[in-house]
């Protein structure tokens, strides 16, 4: 960087450090690494998400967006255990080529996002490291949870007999990017920003994962496609799935959308467009009253999709059964998103 520019140990002083401040086994960012105390009969769930511009989020996201993703992403991984979010670390790649014009008020808005959702979710900033690189912006979260031990929600714990459940709306961010890469130029401009907002502002589902435990059995959280997580259940728990597709809780602005461009695929969307982060989970049919009143509770629908059908035997390849309006099996191109 050069000698205009804030160097690390100024610009860590400046914006990271006050993020800090709550949390004393943070040292004020001052030493090498933090220190975090956990009551005995108390495990740490950790989990770490990268996104990186062009990749996660548009090159032209703004950078409030980019810290609301960032965390999101990671708080809702800890939602998917049933953890209760307790400190995250932060490693920055900032482009090189970048400013002091351009550095600094990104990291004003960054920063101030984070400020925000971190005291939302109850969390503080305990670590991190921030370098420069010829390549393109890139921000990794790590988060850490607590959990009572022995109440993880595993991917592994579904069995026959479950129901399938989803919170809230599912497709709205797949939607929202379509809709801001101008891919739906019908759809009224009022439901296209809550869609945009969702795809933009993804929020973690943290309260309503702590509360599942005890009444789901297992979870994850819906980041790369619904009928792909749902397929990652199956896997971990050698079981397979039929979901209904007339089932999938749809949100206004998405059914708008269905309707005003009957001729795209658009349940195809919802079914495996991902970065929705709502929790997919499975539960014993004797828990649907608990469920019912816990979404009473929290003002979140929990919509029953579908069931767990089959145990697989070990080494045969789990299914997820897609069954569209009128009870047919549906095709699908693919169930979620892939990096690779
Ligand atoms: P080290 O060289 O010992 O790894 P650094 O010089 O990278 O330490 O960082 C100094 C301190 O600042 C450490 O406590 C580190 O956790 C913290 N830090 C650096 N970058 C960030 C960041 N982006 N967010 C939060 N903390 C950071
Ligand atoms: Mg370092």
């Amino acid at each position: 960087m050069g000698t205009e520019r804030l160097n690390e140990f100024e610009l860590i002083a400046r914006y990271f450090v006050p993020l800090a401040a709550a949390e004393k086994g943070a040292f004020g960012l001052s030493d090498d690494a933090a220190s975090i105390a956990l009551a005995p009969g108390y495990r740490m769930v950790v989990t770490t998400d990268t996104v990186i511009s062009g990749v996660h989020f548009r090159v032209s996201d703004p950078p409030d967006a980019v810290a609301g993703k960032a965390l999101a992403v990671n708080l809702s991984d800890l939602a998917a255990m049933g953890a209760r979010p307790r400190a995250y670390t932060l490693a920055l790649t900032l482009p090189q080529a970048w400013n002091r014009n351009e550095l600094e008020p990104w990291l004003e808005s960054f920063c101030g996002r984070l400020a925000l959702d971190q005291r939302e979710a109850g969390v503080d900033l305990i670590g991190g490291d921030t370098v420069a690189s010829p390549g393109p912006l890139c921000v990794t979260i790590t988060a850490l949870g607590i959990v009572r031990a022995g109440a993880e929600m595993r991917r592994s714990a579904a069995v026959p007999g479950d129901l399938v459940y989803v919170s809230g709306t599912i497709g709205d961010a797949a939607l929202g990017l379509k809709f801001i890469s101008g891919e739906l130029p019908t759809l009224p401009a009022e439901y296209g920003k809550v869609l945009v907002d969702r795809y933009q502002f993804p929020r973690a589902r943290i309260e309503l994962g702590q509360r599942l435990v005890g009444i789901a059995r297992a979870a994850a959280d819906v980041s790369d496609g619904l009928v792909a997580d749902i397929g990652h259940i199956c896997a971990a728990s050698n079981v397979s799935a039929t979901i209904d597709a007339s089932r999938v809780p749809l949100s206004l602005p998405f059914r708008a959308a269905i309707d005003v461009n009957p001729n795209a695929d658009l349940l195809a969307v919802a079914l495996t467009g991902g970065d929705d982060y709502e929790l997919v989970f499975t539960a014993s049919p004797a828990s649907v009253d608990a469920i019912q009143s816990l979404s009473n509770d929290l003002g979140t629908p929990l919509t029953a999709i579908g069931c767990i059908d089959q145990r697989f035997p070990i080494g045969a390849k789990p299914r997820t059964r897609v069954l569209d309006p009128n009870g047919c099996p549906m095709e699908l191109e693919t169930q979620g998103y892939q990096h690779f």
